[in-house]
């Protein structure tokens, strides 16, 4: 076995099939790469393929290129560009050398289309898309030849560079490969190679107005570069003959260390879409804000909403890698993320619909500092202050006249509670409204219950959060809830009809005054509440909800 690979577990069928390239010596060292097309925003599904790229090359001691695979200038843009580079950085994994582009290689792309027609491989062919689609035949049927199909070589080599020049229209014609119109593989029926497009291009500006399709580009991108192993999802499967027979067909190429593809299955991600032109739609439709909407699956989005990169690798590593087609459960995201916030997030108070409880035997003018660990079970994060005076907010849900039954462990009259990190208080009464909503509890406290049980032995069950009033800042808490009523949103073909109007609700509260300064995107565990971060693009005190402390998907 070569010494590459012995430290690597066999835990998928890539990393068995590159075990096997580097025993039999087929490859000495692994490259893979990520070739997102620039047209939008990175999302959950990107991230299982960062992971797989990345992640594989890493645990090789390989290398992983990032390419854009920036063929169609009409839907590309820089922003796109660079949001694709941040997103990767943010997850940590660094591409080998300099980011790749596609186009950086259209002159031998070029090279390669002339190989093939001075080999009479390929010919440039003059029928109208809807002609091209008749002729292609179906899959019961076999195509037929097209009329151009057997034109001289010469004459070839002349339209392909008038094509170059600007000298013909865009739709007028375009290159094809010469390979079979009968294949069982509709993917086979002389697949066109090149197309005419007028295009200002993000990174050839108007250097040229051909552009190579992306069956063309990606495996010459490859090769190129010297990636041994192309990874992609299983819609490209059939695409592997032409992948194949392109690199067979071109002198330069045809070597037997030259890159393969292998397909895996794409992550299919339960009330959402993994498609960047449907999460376009949304955006665009303004059924979110923005790309980085925090209900959007993009890795921007997630990261927006409080996610960590080490918990979408998490996530990656614990769906795996497979030739399976299937949805996953949004839970088992959710439940990476909320394992990896257990540990680390800070904890903190806040009150998100609140109510004004008032000590009355407490001194008025008076406040107390009180020390409450930043975690629980982790000492060495220290201790945060929180305050405690003769008014404080409490949950109104944390309040009710009337026990409901024996095991109600909150607020109720002539009840006792401990207020966490502080003391243990009784409600006494309360003012309502004449449509009878509670206005104020008021309550005594137990001065020698800081810290401690109460002396004589009585047992207080419940603990309920609380901000104390003067100190209190104002905050706005933003609750998501799923983006689409739909476990599978991609069966209708109308996305914007299983879209859940109440995506998010927005409520206005209070934090304990330590969070003044909370960073953006840092998510803190607000105790009782979930896990919350505070927004990025706000101004102000806004916080996403990340995810709830217990998975209430199941239930
Ligand atoms: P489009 O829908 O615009 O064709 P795409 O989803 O294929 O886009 P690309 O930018 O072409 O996006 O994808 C870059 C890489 O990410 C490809 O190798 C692709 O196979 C992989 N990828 C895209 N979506 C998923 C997904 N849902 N699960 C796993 N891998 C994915
Ligand atoms: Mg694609």
């Amino acid at each position: 076995m070569n010494s590459q690979n012995k430290d690597v577990k066999t835990t998928n069928f890539i990393r068995k099939i590159i075990n096997k390239d580097l025993s039999s010596g087929r490859h000495t060292s692994i490259k893979t790469r990520f070739p997102p097309e620039p047209n939008g925003y990175l999302h959950i599904g990107h991230a299982k393929s960062i992971c797989l790229n990345f992640g594989t090359a890493k645990d090789y001691h390989g290398l992983c290129n990032l390419r854009f695979d920036d063929t169609n200038p009409a839907k590309e843009n820089i922003e796109y560009v660079n949001s694709i580079k941040k997103d990767i950085e943010w997850l940590g994994f660094d591409w080998s050398g300099e980011v790749k582009y596609s186009s950086s290689y259209f002159h031998i792309f070029y090279k390669c289309a002339e190989e093939l027609i001075s080999k009479g491989f390929a010919y440039v062919c003059f029928l109208s898309s809807d002609e091209t689609r008749e002729y292609r035949g179906t899959l019961n049927n076999p195509g037929l030849n097209s009329p151009y199909r057997d034109t001289s070589i010469e004459h070839n080599q002349n339209l392909f560079k008038k094509m170059k020049a600007g000298e013909l229209k865009e739709g007028e014609c375009v290159l094809r490969a010469k390979i079979d119109m009968s294949s069982s593989f509709m993917c086979m029926r002389d697949p066109i190679l090149y197309r005419i497009r007028f295009e200002t291009h993000h990174q050839t500006n108007d250097d040229w107005c051909i552009y190579p399709m992306y069956d063309f580009a990606h495996c010459l991108g490859d090769a190129i570069e010297g990636v041994t192993h192309s990874l992609c999802t299983l819609e490209f499967q059939d695409n592997r003959r032409i992948y194949d027979w392109l690199l067979e067909h071109l002198d330069e190429f045809n070597k037997s260390n030259r890159p393969y593809q292998f397909e895996f299955s794409r992550l299919n991600l339960e009330y959402t879409t993994t498609s960047k032109r449907k999460l376009k739609l949304l955006v665009d439709n303004n059924h979110v804000t923005s790309w980085n909407d925090p209900r959007m699956p993009t890795i921007s989005g997630l990261r927006r909403r409080g996610y960590t990169p080490a918990s979408i690798i998490d996530f990656s590593e614990r769906i795996g890698v497979s030739k399976v087609n299937s949805f996953t459960d949004v839970s088992i995201l959710e439940s990476s993320i909320r394992n990896d916030l257990n540990i680390t997030a800070p904890r903190s108070m806040a009150v998100i619909n609140p109510i004004k409880l008032v000590i009355e035997n407490y001194p008025e003018g008076e406040i107390e500092s009180l020390k409450a660990p930043v975690h629980p079970q982790k000492e060495e994060m220290g201790t945060r202050e929180i305050f405690f005076s003769r008014e404080i907010y409490i949950d109104k849900e944390d309040f009710a006249e009337e026990a409901p039954n024996n095991k109600y462990k909150r607020l109720a009259i002539n009840k006792e509670v401990r207020l966490r990190n502080s003391y243990v208080i009784k409600a006494t009464r309360f003012d309502s409204d004449d449509t009878g909503n509670v206005k104020a509890i008021y309550c005594t406290y137990d001065p020698d219950t800081l810290g401690k049980n109460p002396s004589d032995g009585r047992k207080v069950k419940g603990v309920i959060h609380y901000v104390e009033s003067s100190t209190a800042i104002s905050a706005e808490f933003r609750i998501y809830d799923r983006l689409f009523l739909e476990s599978n949103p991609a069966k209708f073909d109308d996305l914007s009809s299983s879209i859940n109007p109440n995506s998010l609700e927005i409520k206005n509260g209070f934090i304990e005054p330590n969070l003044l300064n909370a960073k953006a995107e840092k998510a803190y565990q607000f105790e009782r509440e979930g896990y919350f971060c505070r927004d990025s693009e706000t101004d102000g005190l806004v916080f996403n909800k990340t995810v709830g402390l217990r998975d209430t998907w199941n239930q």
